[in-house]
C-alpha cells in the first residue's frame, strides 16, 4: 500500500513518524475517515470542514489547504486502486524533540499529517445491514469534548472489546440515563413515524453522515426530533440504528436484552441507508 506522510507519498513499509511526535505521546491529533465508493469520496468537503473545526479548537494549523488534501484523497485512491474502501487521515500537532505538556511553538514545530487507505470490498453491500446490529449499553466515561474528532479512542476501544465479549457488535455509551452515541457512530431510535437523535453539543461528535441523513429523512418529509433520549426509551422503540462515514445507515435490532420490534431491521432505517447511498454517491467527488 502507499500511504502519504508529510508531503510525500511512500509505500506503508518506508512510513516513519518520531517517538517524540505528540500524537504518540500524549493523543493529540485529530483525524477524519471519508469513505469511499465506486472510487469517488463521501461528503469530502463535511469532512474537510469538520477538520478545520476539530484543528481550531485545538489550536492546530492546517499544514495542508483543503485542494491539496483532495487532491491526495484522490491520487491514494488511484494508486492503491480502491473502488470500495476508506481513507484514514491524520493530523497530529508534531515532534517538537522532547516530552513537555506545553504545545510547542507552531513556528518551530510542523503538524505531522498521515493519509492511508483501507480496501473494503462489499463496503456498501454489507450482510449487517441486512440482518441489523445488536448493542449493549455502557457508562459513558469519555472526556466533555467530544465534538472535537481527537485520536483519543481508548474508551471506544474498550467499549468495542466489552461488546464482544458480550456477544454484541457494538456498545452505546449512556450519560444520566441518556444515550449519548455509539462507540464510533450516531445513535438514533424510531417511534411511530418519528426519527429520534440526540441534539448537537459538546457531547456528542458532530457526525458528517448525520447531517446528510437527517437532511435527506426531512426531504422525504420523515419527521425528525432533535433530543435526547434514555436507554430505556430505546428500549421499547420501534427501531433503532447508527450512522457513520464507514457503515452509513446500520439497523440496530436489539439492546442489551431487549429485541426490537420483530428482531428484523425494520421499515426507516433500511429505506434511510438505501437514501442515503443513492444520494451520496450521486453527490461524490
Ligand atoms: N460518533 C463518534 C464517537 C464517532 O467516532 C463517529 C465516527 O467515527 C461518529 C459519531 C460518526 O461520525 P461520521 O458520520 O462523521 O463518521
Amino acid at each position: 500500500r502507499t500511504v502519504y506522510l508529510n508531503g510525500e507519498y511512500m509505500p506503508e513499509t518506508e512510513a516513519r513518524v518520531s517517538v517524540f511526535d505528540r500524537g504518540f505521546l500524549m493523543a493529540d491529533g485529530v483525524y477524519e475517515v471519508t469513505s469511499v465508493l465506486g472510487g469517488r469520496l463521501i461528503d469530502f468537503d463535511g469532512h474537510t470542514v469538520r477538520l478545520q473545526r476539530s484543528l481550531d479548537e485545538l489550536e492546530m494549523r492546517s499544514p495542508i489547504s483543503r485542494e491539496d488534501l483532495l487532491e491526495v484523497h484522490r491520487e491514494l485512491v488511484r494508486v492503491n486502486e480502491i473502488d470500495e474502501g476508506m481513507i484514514y487521515l491524520q493530523i497530529t500537532r508534531g515532534a517538537p524533540g522532547d516530552r513537555d505538556f506545553v504545545f510547542p511553538d507552531p513556528e518551530t514545530t510542523a503538524p505531522t499529517i498521515v493519509l492511508f487507505t483501507q480496501n473494503k470490498p462489499g463496503l456498501a453491500d454489507s450482510p449487517a445491514a441486512k440482518k441489523g446490529i445488536k448493542v449493549i449499553s455502557i457508562d459513558d466515561i469519555r472526556w466533555g469534548r467530544r465534538d472535537i474528532k481527537t485520536v483519543q479512542l481508548l474508551y471506544p476501544s474498550m467499549g468495542k472489546m466489552m461488546a464482544k465479549k458480550a456477544g454484541a457488535d457494538d456498545a452505546w455509551m449512556i450519560e444520566d440515563g441518556f444515550v449519548t452515541e455509539g462507540t464510533s457512530n450516531n445513535a438514533y431510535i424510531v417511534k411511530g413515524n418519528k426519527i429520534i437523535t440526540r441534539a448537537l453539543s459538546n457531547d456528542i461528535l458532530h457526525g458528517i453522515t448525520r447531517a446528510a441523513v437527517l437532511r435527506f429523512a426531512r426531504e422525504a418529509q420523515m419527521e425528525v426530533e432533535e433530543r435526547s433520549f434514555t436507554l430505556e426509551e430505546a428500549r421499547t422503540a420501534d427501531e433503532a440504528f447508527v450512522t457513520s462515514a464507514s457503515t452509513f445507515v446500520m439497523p440496530v435490532v436489539q439492546i442489551d436484552d431487549a429485541v426490537l420490534g420483530d428482531g428484523t431491521p425494520g421499515r426507516v432505517a433500511p429505506r434511510l441507508r438505501e437514501i442515503y447511498l443513492e444520494e451520496s454517491v450521486r453527490a461524490a467527488v
